[in-house]
């Protein structure tokens, strides 16, 4: 038996006897603890590391191709998630009806996917669902070319008067669209995420509209999300994230109502799955920012974000490390929107602070 087994593990004490084969276990069974002590800080080490990740727009080939050529460098620095607003921004074949002029191509999307993956970065595109169909007087292909699907159908001419169009959560024909697209965007990503957006969604329960008008809004909003939720999750086997603002009652936490709700739909926090990644955006200096442990409380896991001011991104990111020790704070997200260059990301000061701030610290010298 003994034969048998050292043969198998690869020990051999032939030609050694008495005093010198206790001597060889011994020294074989400290190797074999040191061993199992390694892989196992290995494994503690790989679970608690955190999410580093940097959020941006992406549409074109051209961005595609600047991300593409600073994946290596934005690695180098601690980054291990981006996450890639592309919206419509693809040659989508379900629907090509629906593609923004020069979108990205899924020969780009693979250069881009390969580089991440060279690097162990985690790429997630991200489709904006339900809010921000319109900026400023330019409306977005879907309800462009599918204006039955609005919120507020005909009102509002050239977007005057509000700040985004929505699309109507309960009519019935609007997802077996927006999941076509999602799906494409998943098989071209090879992606194991993705982000809804769901941020800053002001037009819900409207008047305007015979199905949504009287309704509660939370619930409306929840709906919404335990759609796209169902489709991803369950029918899809990704994991998805969303903007938290929509799930923060600034009645009872002091935000304004971007980053906060003043609309009615927070209620919403208590009626969607717990698995959902909540993208918590905070972009002022503040003492403190209680969204997270009221997420955390909750039981999701959340992703704290900032953007371009550095102080605010600072005090955010050291506010988050006192949640640490709580598994479901994941890291940071450094959003950019339009105020870094791509080429620059690797410069953004935002970022430093937040890949720097996570950095494992040194032991603490003995004297
Ligand atoms: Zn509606």
């Amino acid at each position: 038996m003994r034969k048998s087994l050292t043969c198998r593990m690869g020990f051999s004490p032939d030609g050694l006897s008495g005093a010198n084969v206790r001597s060889w276990w011994v020294r074989k069974l400290i190797l074999l603890g040191v061993l199992l002590s390694v892989l196992s800080q290995g494994c503690r080490t790989q679970q608690a590391r955190p999410w580093l990740g940097v959020h941006l727009g992406m549409s074109s080939d051209r961005q595609a191709a600047a991300l593409t050529g600073v994946v290596g460098q934005i690695a180098d620095l601690g980054i291990n998630v981006i996450i890639v607003e592309i919206n419509y921004g693809f040659e989508y074949q379900s629907h090509p009806e629906l593609r923004s002029p020069n979108p990205c191509t899924k020969e780009q999307i693979g250069k881009l996917v390969a580089e991440c993956r060279k690097h162990h970065v985690r790429l997630i595109p991200q489709f904006q669902c339900l809010g921000h169909q319109s900026w400023s007087r330019n409306t977005a292909p879907l309800l462009t070319k599918y204006p039955q699907f609005d919120e507020t159908p005909g009102l509002y001419p050239e977007n005057k008067g509000i700040y985004c169009r929505s699309w109507c959560p309960l009519n019935p024909e609007v997802n077996p669209v927006i999941f076509s697209l999602m799906d494409e965007l998943i098989d071209a990503f090879g992606a194991d995420a993705l982000h809804v957006g769901m941020d800053e969604v002001f037009l819900i329960g409207e008047d305007a509209c015979p199905r949504c008008k009287g309704k509660d809004k939370g619930e409306l909003f929840a709906k919404a999300v335990n759609d796209y939720h169902k489709h991803l999750v369950d029918e899809k086997h990704v994991e998805m994230l969303m903007w938290s603002d929509r799930l923060i009652d600034s009645s009872k936490l002091k935000f304004g109502k971007w980053e906060g709700s003043e609309n009615g739909t927070a209620s919403a926090i208590n009626l969607i799955p717990k698995d959902i990644i909540m993208c918590d955006w905070h972009y002022e200096l503040r003492p403190a920012y209680e969204s997270v442990p009221m997420f955390l409380e909750h039981g999701f896991r959340v992703w704290p974000a900032s953007w371009k001011k550095p102080e605010a991104a600072k005090a955010f990111v050291d506010y988050s490390l006192t949640l640490r020790s709580n598994p479901r704070m994941l890291g940071h997200l450094n959003t950019t929107w339009g105020a870094v260059p791509i080429r620059d990301l690797p410069k953004f000061e935002p970022l430093l602070i937040a890949t720097s701030s996570f950095k494992p610290q040194p032991a603490a010298a003995t004297k």
